[in-house]
């Protein structure tokens, strides 16, 4: 087994990546069975599929943006329509971004129980909790190993296939 394959072994068996790649239809784009399932689904894209050949694919297109008058890079995923900044964040302005959703979560948590909503609804609402608490360690652990890779990869140039070529991605400052 090659270094790659044996690096993305594990990394394909998330049902993310198998429900996303059997979720797209023609035109390379992400369908559901109503739009309910199509939103959700869309929320759930790992933004790579599996191809014909068993590899993992990326599928995004990067562009630059003008944002506040400085050039800002942009992942834009063709699977699910979405769009991110290629330099990850701050961890002090991730743990203000995710404590300000928190907010909402916690909104939703109280209100959606204390109205008596459905057990569903409000177990939704605590698994949203319970994820996005995580969140915070999940972001900078994920953000220090691109860096990480990204260092390496300006002393040693990557000529792989797969998903190892991460292109133009920009990291922290
Ligand atoms: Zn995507």
């Amino acid at each position: 087994m090659s270094k790659l394959k044996k690096k993305y072994a594990d990394t394909k068996k998330a049902k993310a990546i198998t429900t996303i790649t059997q979720s797209v239809k023609k035109k390379g784009k992400i369908k559901g069975k109503n739009k309910r399932e199509t939103k959700t689904l869309r929320g759930m894209c790992p933004h790579h599929i599996i191809n014909k050949k068993g590899n993992l694919k990326k599928r995004i297109i990067t562009e630059v943006k003008e944002l506040d008058g400085k050039n800002e890079g942009y992942c834009f995923c063709e699977l699910c329509g979405e769009a991110w900044p290629m330099r990850f964040m701050e961890k002090d302005d991730v743990k203000e971004a995710t404590a300000s959703f928190m907010e909402l979560v916690n909104q939703y948590k109280f209100a959606s129980t204390e109205i008596g909503s459905s057990s569903k609804n409000v177990d939704y609402g605590a698994q949203l909790g319970a994820m996005l608490a995580n969140f915070p360690k999940m972001y900078n652990r994920t953000a220090n190993i691109v860096e990480k890779q990204d260092s390496v990869k300006k002393k040693k140039k990557n000529k792989s296939g797969d998903s190892a070529n991460f292109g133009e991605w920009k990291i922290r400052r």
